[in-house]
């Protein structure tokens, strides 16, 4: 299969996968350790929230700088730009909608 990104964006790429299972690994850790009993990536709920604690009907959506295009941390590959830039609005635009979802019906 070829690779629709470059050597560099694939590297970025792996980093912000890997930086995500960190950062979801850290949260579900700590929880796990507080005694709290989750699922993870939960199939059957809108957005397949990466940590649901049903008990207290939370869900929780570990949103990685990348991919999320975090104000602060995200950025948008400088070539292949027009391919990224759709890609990252629409995962802003699902985001968007995740919210909206579970803003209406808390
Ligand atoms: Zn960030």
């Amino acid at each position: 299969m070829t690779d629709v990104l470059t050597k560099e964006q694939r590297r970025k790429n792996m980093q912000a996968i890997k930086s995500k299972s960190k950062l979801e690994d850290k949260v579900t850790k700590e929880l796990w350790r507080r005694g709290y009993r989750f699922r993870k990536n939960t199939r059957n709920l809108f957005g397949k929230p990466d940590i649901s604690i049903k008990k207290y009907k939370v869900v929780i959506f570990i949103d990685s700088c990348f991919w999320h295009s975090c104000p602060i941390h995200g950025n948008s590959p400088k070539t292949n730009s027009e391919f990224w830039i759709k890609k990252l609005n629409r995962n802003r635009e699902r985001d968007e909608e995740v919210n909206r979802y579970y803003f209406a019906n808390k």
